[in-house]
Parts: C-alpha cells; structure tokens; sequence
C-alpha cells in the first residue's frame, strides 16, 4: 500500500472517529481514552514524522485538560463564570416566573437534537371513559342540536335561553371542577373532544362553554384557593348558580398584560357592619368573556399597602382576587361584539369596590402571585380551548366542503375534480390532521401529568393560524355560497370567528416572536437554564461546580450537534435510529435530522446574539418555527400510532410531516439569510445544508389521494372529522351534505344512463326535472330510478342554494350603541391617583 493510501486511512479513521463519538454523545472521558489510544496506535505504526507526532500529542493534552476536574474549574471555570456573570441579562420575577412554569416534555427532547423517541411512543393513546362518552353522544349531541347559529348570531344575538339553561343543566362549566365539588371531572382530552364537537357547530356555545373550563375562577381556585374558598364557590360554578370570568385585559394593558393599572389598596373599611382591613379596588377592564352575564369576576389588579397593614411592603404586583358582582361599585352587563359571533363579553368596572382580605384567591399569603398563578395555569389551558376550537373547526370544514366539492358541479363536472380546487381540500384536511393529531397527543400528555408549557404555546398558534388558513380555503372552495349571509350560510361565521383565537390568550404575532422560542430556548434547553442558575446561585462555590457541570456538558453538546447535523445531512438521516419501522420511518429521521440542525443553530444563536436574541423578534420567531414544526409533526406520528396505524390515513400522515418539514427547512434557510454574524451563517449553512436544501414540498400526486379521500365516504374520511357534529338531522349541514354526497355515488350510474341519452339524442330538454321525465318516458330508467334521481337533485339544490331577505328583513333596528367614557375616566384617574399616594409615600421613605 502507497503512504499516500495509509495517511489517507489513518485520517479517515480520526476524522471517523472523531465524528462517531460525537454522533454517539460519547462522554469526555471516555472520548478521551479512545482518543488516547488511536494515538498511540499511530505513534507506533504511523508512517509520520515524529515531529508531527508530537505536535499531535500537544493536541490530545488539550483534551485532556478538561478531564481534571480541579483545575478546569479553577483554571477554566472560574474565569468563564465571572464573565458570564456579567453578561447575564438582569431578570424580573415576571421573567423567571414565567420561565420556571409549566414543564418539560417532548419540547426539551426536540432540542436536545437527540430525541428519544421511546419518551413519546410510550405515551398510552388518550382515551374517554364510559361516562366522558355518554357526556359526547348525549348532553354534546343534543346541546348541538339545539342551536341554530343564525338565530343566535342574527336574531338574539345571544344563545335562546332553553340553551342556557341546558348548558348549565348539564354542566357543561364544570367539566375541570372535581366531582366532590358536584362538578364533573373530565380529562383534558374529554375537555378538548367536547370543545371540538361544540366548535363544529357553533362558534358561540365553543367560546361559551370554553372560557370557564379553561383560565377562569374554577382553574385558579382549583390550584390556589384556600379550602374555605372552594367550598364557597366550586358549587356554586358546578351547579351553574354562579358564573364565572376572568379579567386581565384593560385599555392600556392587552398583550403586555404585566402592565395594569388598575389598582387594590390595602385599607380599612366597612364590612357586613364591622370595621375589617380588606382592599378598596378600581379598575377598568375590557374584552371580558361572560363578564355581563357573570355572577364572579375573577380579577386581576396591582396591590399597594401604603400602611403596611398586611406587610412592611408598599407594592405587591400582580394579585387575582374573587369579586362577586352584586358587590357595590362592581359594574357589569354592558357587551361588546366580537366579529358578530355573540358569545357575551364585555367591559367591567369597579368603583372603589371593597372586599376583605380573603378575597384574594389563596389568602393574603398570595399577595402578588397573581401573575405566577396565570402564567402557570396558561401553560395547561392554551393547550385546549383554543386548539380545540381550531380543530373542530377544521373539522367541520374537511367535512363538508369534501362533500360541497363533490355535489356542485361546473363544467359538467364536480368542482373536486379540478385540481386547483383539490389542491385547496388537500390544505384543509392536511391541516386538520395536524390541528387533530396536535390536540389529541397533547391533551393525552396532559392528562399524564404533563404541563406542557411551550407545547401550549405552539398549539395555541398554529392551530388558530392553521384554523384561520382552513377558513379561508374553505370559503373559496364553497365560492358565492359561503359569502351569502344567511340560515343556510354555514361557513361564513366560523369564518368571520376565526381572528378572536388568534387574538385572545396571547395575539399569535406576539406568541410567534415572543413565547415559542423566547420561553423554549431557555425553558428547553438542556444546559442553558441550568448555566443561568448556577450564575445566580447565591452559593458561588455551589454555583461554581453546577456552571462548570453545564458549561462542559454545553460544549460536548454543542460538538455533538454540529457532528450529527452534518452527518444527518449529508446523509438524508438515512441511518439514525427510529423508534418503529413502519412506513412512516423516514420521517422520524427527518424530525432527528431537524432536531440536531436546530439545536445547533439556536446555540450559536445564543452564543453570537446573547440577550439581544429576544429583540430579534423575527429570529428567534424562525427558531420557534423550525421547532414548532418538529412538534407537530411528531404528534402526526404519534397520532398515526394512537389510532392504529390505519393505512388509510397514510397519505394524510405523509403531506402533514412533509409540509411541516418543508417549513422547517424554509424557516431554518430564513434564518441563515437574516442572521447578523455573516460568517457564523456560512458556518452553520456548512454544517447544516451541506447538500442544499432538499426537501421538497408533497407532490400533486399525493395531493390527490387526499381529495378521493376527502370526496369519498369511508373510514378516513369519517376519522379526520371525528368529532364533528355530523348528525343526519334537519338543520344539520354536516348531516345533510354527508347524505348527498353519499347519493351521489348511488345516482352515478343513472346519471350516466342521462348523459348518454342526451349525447343519443333522446333528451331535448335542457332541464334536469324534464330529463328526467323524458328519459323515464324513453325507458331509459324506471320509475323508481326516475323518483331517486329526483329526490337526489332536490337535496342537492336545497343544499346549494342561499338565502335572501327583503331590505326590511335585513336592516335590524338596534340603536346606535353608546359609548360609556365617563365612568372609565372616573376608574382611571382613581387607580392612577392611587398609584402616585404609594409612589410618593415611597419617595418620601427614600
Ligand atoms: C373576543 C375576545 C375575548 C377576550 N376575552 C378575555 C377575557 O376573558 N379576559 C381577559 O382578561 N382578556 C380577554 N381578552 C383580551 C385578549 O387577551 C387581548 O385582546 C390580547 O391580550 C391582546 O391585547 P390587545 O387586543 O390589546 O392587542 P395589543 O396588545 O394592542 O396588540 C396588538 C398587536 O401587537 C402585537 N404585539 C404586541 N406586543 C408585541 C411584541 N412584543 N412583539 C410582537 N408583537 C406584539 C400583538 O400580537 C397584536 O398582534 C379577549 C379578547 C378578545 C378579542
């Protein structure tokens, strides 16, 4: 063999090597020894010069510097620790509050860039028990039946009031609260299945009956009320006699909710006739759901003790306190419209409203974790209310406009057969299998414990963007039909709903840049949050050992996940290990090649930006992007297993994870182009699209097979619509097109027997009423044939066509809606005159 071959081998078997251990995330020590002895191999068989030698002996030394742990700490640790003591961003407590809450699931192994998929196959299939079930084919059923969202919408602007009545009959508001409470103590996963059914049917009820089961009264009291205060009030919610809201939201306080004004001032006052210490509370509150029909206001406002009567603190911050609405001052009932979809909401004020002290949910001990006790409890409840309303939605729409696109026709044919219209279906039930798949696997971890905060906030995202998208294919699918208002309208309300969910429990602009990553990259992160308590450790010889712990598991990290995302790369991830071989395989190796490429670009994200990341709004949104996708597509997988691996839904599968991992190579291109640190770019592009960008979106072909699917009655089809209230019943929609599009099948061959006879000449009319006569006359089909196809086209044409209205019927009388300044301004001069007493007392202590 030449030299050449044998340096060429001993190279190989380095850079090999090398790259084997970090692939594999093989400790430092045990790097080191193999390092070590592939050394020595050469040194004695290597053909090199022995100067060469050396100098590569001088090499290994650094390597094995770190592993005496003494003196890297002293040595290495130590200096990197004061600097990056320096560096770190300051951190309010509403910061690490919202850090700290919630936990870490399936988020954290995406980032590793390692996933052990075994963490997530192991999660049993959510399921619904006996009673949840009844609850769905009962109460849920028939509460859908019920409404008539034009009636709703346009006549009552409001649910009749037998709906109401039922809704609390049936506790439909007490499905979080436990039974011993005479709630009914559903799962997450039953909590989103009955979301979803009400969602397909009326955006109203969903909104209604969401709110209360989700961030409201019952939650918080549930998780931080005294027993006193749950005694006093779950009942009640249970029973329906109260109704709860939640109010955060003021003019001046929408997405930086941290920032109220509105005010409680510890203070003596008068009490059921006594003389207690309570809390004089003012405040300005908008947009509140159930807020004018609400008998409890769960209420969010800033605590000042001026007097020190509870503490030697004058200013506590964020506190929820329970406020009932017959208290004098308290001011409810007034409603806004949100996109004239009615659900109740609405403003509240309070005018020097006094409470006592044990108003505050959890006791005068919880002064000032009110924002701790929200963000903890968003971590959950994001996950489900507003996902699920997505779902559903989606839902509903894959339904019946499957069944639209094939009973309309033009051209002579149904719209479905056309491909821009097929590429449209493909996006609606694409995306409702992702919105589904999200819903179901995150709410089945719920119920396993989880509190998945980052999870929480990618759902609330792109299942309300995703619904949003869904919506408005679906409007162009349904053309003329879905724009004319009316009874027979079912698309254009959910339509018009669609921008509430983005904007509520954090507007989705301000979630993309902000919470996914902004909240991931530190939350998930297996060393960074680590690093960041170790540098506030007020023990610095403890902090010391736990940063120097982190800080070298970062850097094996950091070198692993460049190794495994060049490697994955180059290789298509053909290689990496899967948890089942199935014919989805490929695509968890896809999800491990983005989760290693990921990894390494948020680190060196961190590293170059520090804590100017977080302004980098459009950044750090890509990052959240690239994981967001990841996640969803891992619960498209893992959907696919939960119901069985179901043949049928493969196509589905398939166009979900490919769209998902096309955006996420798009997001992660992105992000290259617009990072600041130009040859940190072309590093990371090196190591991460070392072949181009490969991914392709899914093909027209698949695209197809989802349409059959969609357009055809059959398993799949019923399975991406689940949920959805598709009951065969007048005034169901859902129910109706189901049945005509069924028919449709049946009439073909007849249908058929008329074309060709028109084409023979047998047909003269124009008409298919007089078609029908004349080919029954010519014997083309029989009477039986002839009343079928006539009571087929009749279904059709009921269901295509759209209501109109005289002018009169149309303009409704309602007066022009006053606005209400006056006492507003009242409420917001007292809570600022507040704010300046305490400010001033302060100045003057100072
Ligand atoms: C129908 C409805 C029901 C509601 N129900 C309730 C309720 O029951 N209780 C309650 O307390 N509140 C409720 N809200 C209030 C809701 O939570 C707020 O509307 C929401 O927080 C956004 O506030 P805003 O509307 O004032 O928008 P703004 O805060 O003014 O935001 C405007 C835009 O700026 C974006 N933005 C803001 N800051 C940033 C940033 N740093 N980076 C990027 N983008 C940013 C937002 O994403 C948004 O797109 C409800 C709202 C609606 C519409």
């Amino acid at each position: 063999m030449s030299g050449f071959i044998v340096s060429l081998m001993w190279l190989l078997l380095f850079v090999g090597g090398g790259i084997f251990l970090a692939y594999q995330r093989i400790d430092l020590r045990t790097s080191t020894i193999a390092t070590g002895i592939a050394l020595a191999a050469y040194t004695m068989l290597g053909e090199g010069h022995w100067l060469w030698k050396l100098v590569l002996w001088a090499g290994f030394a650094l390597l094995v510097v770190p592993n005496i742990i003494d003196f890297r700490r002293e040595k290495l640790t130590r200096p990197l620790l004061d600097m990056y003591r320096k560096m770190v961003p300051s951190m309010s407590d509403t910061e690490r509050e919202a850090l700290e809450a919630g936990s870490v699931w399936w988020d954290g192994e995406l980032f590793s860039g390692m996933p052990e998929w075994d963490r997530l196959m192991s999660f049993p299939p959510p399921a619904l028990s006996e009673e949840e079930q009844a609850f769905l084919d009962g109460p849920c059923e028939e509460l859908c039946r019920m409404l008539d969202d034009w009636e709703v919408c346009h006549q009552l602007a409001d649910m009749p009031k037998h709906v109401w009545d039922y809704i609390i009959e049936k506790k439909f508001f007490a499905m979080i609260i436990p039974r011993q409470y005479g709630g009914l103590e559903f799962s997450a996963y039953a909590n989103a299945c009955v979301i979803q059914k009400l969602a397909s049917r009326s955006s109203t009820a969903s909104s209604t009956v969401g709110v209360p089961n989700s961030l409201g009264p019952a939650e918080l009291l549930l998780h931080y009320g005294t027993e006193e205060q749950k005694d006093r009030y779950l009942p009640g919610l249970a029973a329906g006699t109260e109704i709860p809201c939640f109010a955060l939201t003021s003019p001046q306080a929408g997405s930086d909710a941290a920032s109220i004004i509105d005010s409680g001032v510890v203070c003596k006052g008068m009490w059921q006739g006594k003389e207690i210490t309570g809390i004089r509370l003012n405040w300005d509150k908008r947009y509140i759901t159930l807020a004018p029909v609400a008998t409890v206001l769960g209420l969010a406002f800033k605590l000042y003790d001026p007097d020190h009567l509870i503490g030697d603190k004058d200013e506590y911050g964020i506190t929820a306190a329970l406020v009932p609405t017959d208290t004098k001052g308290v001011e409810v009932g007034r409603r806004h419209y949100p996109l004239s979809v009615p659900f109740q909401n609405g403003p509240t004020y309070g005018n020097d409203v006094f409470v006592p002290l044990d108003a505050i949910i959890g006791g005068p001990e919880m002064a000032g974790k009110g924002w701790k006790m929200l963000v903890e409890l968003l971590s959950v409840g994001r996950a489900i209310t507003l996902p699920s309303t997505g779902a559903g939605g989606g839902q509903a729409a894959s339904y019946a406009t499957g069944a639209y696109a094939r009973i309309r026709k033009q051209f002579n044919t149904p719209i479905a057969n056309f491909e821009g219209v097929g590429d449209a279906l493909t996006r609606i039930a694409g995306y409702t299998y992702i919105m589904n798949s999200a819903v179901s696997v995150t709410s089945g971890a719920i119920d396993q414990g989880e509190k998945p905060a980052v999870p929480s906030a990618i759902l609330k995202y792109h299942c309300t963007e995703l619904s949003r998208k869904v919506a408005n294919d679906a409007m162009d699918v349904h053309g003329g039909k879905a724009v004319m208002m009316g009874p027979k309208n079912y698309l254009g309300r959910p339509y018009m709903a669609t921008p509430i969910a983005i904007t509520v429990e954090g507007a989705n602009i301000l979630t993309r840049s902000l919470i996914i990553y902004g909240q991931g990259a530190i939350r998930c992160h297996p060393f960074v949050l680590r690093e960041l308590n170790a540098a506030l450790d007020e023990d610095t010889e403890r902090g010391l050992a736990s940063f120097d712990d982190a800080l070298f598991g970062h850097i094996g990290y950091a070198i692993s996940n460049l190794a495994r995302s060049f490697f994955l790369a180059l290789t298509h991830a053909k290689f990496s290990r899967v948890p089942l071989n199935t014919p989805t395989r490929r695509y968890y190796q896809n999800i491990n090649r983005y989760s290693a490429a990921f990894a390494l670009a948020s680190d060196f994200a961190m590293l170059t930006l520090g804590g100017a990341l977080k302004k980098k709004e459009l950044l750090s949104a890509r990052l959240g992007d690239v994981l967001s996708s990841m996640y969803l597509a891992s619960t498209v997988l893992k959907q696919f297993e939960n119901q069985g691996r179901r043949a049928t839904d493969l196509p589905l599968v398939e166009w979900s994870v490919r769209t998902l991992m096309y955006q996420a190579q798009e997001a992660l291109h992105a992000f290259l182009l617009n990072f600041p640190n130009r040859p940190v770019a072309w590093f990371l592009r090196f190591f991460i699209f070392p072949r181009g960008r490969t991914y392709k979106t899914p093909s027209d072909e698949l695209g197809q097979k989802i349409v059959k699917l969609m357009t055809t009655p059959g398993e799949a089809r019923e399975r991406l619509s689940e949920f959805a209230y598709t009951t065969l019943e007048p005034g169901n929609p859902l129910g109706q097109l189901q049945e005509a599009m069924e028919l449709s099948y049946e009439m073909a061959p007849l249908e058929k027997r008329l074309r060709q006879a028109n084409k023979e000449g047998l047909l003269k009319s124009e008409y298919l009423g007089e078609q029908i006569d004349e080919a029954l006359g010519a014997g083309v089909i029989n009477k039986d044939e002839a009343g079928s196809l006539r009571d087929y086209h009749q279904k059709v044409f009921e269901l295509l066509s759209v209501d109109d209205f005289t002018t009169e019927e149309l303009a409704r009388a309602a007066p022009a809606a006053e606005s209400k300044p006056a006492a507003t301004k009242k409420v917001r001069r007292k809570a600022a005159a507040k704010k300046k007493k305490v400010s001033k007392k302060k100045t003057a202590k100072a």
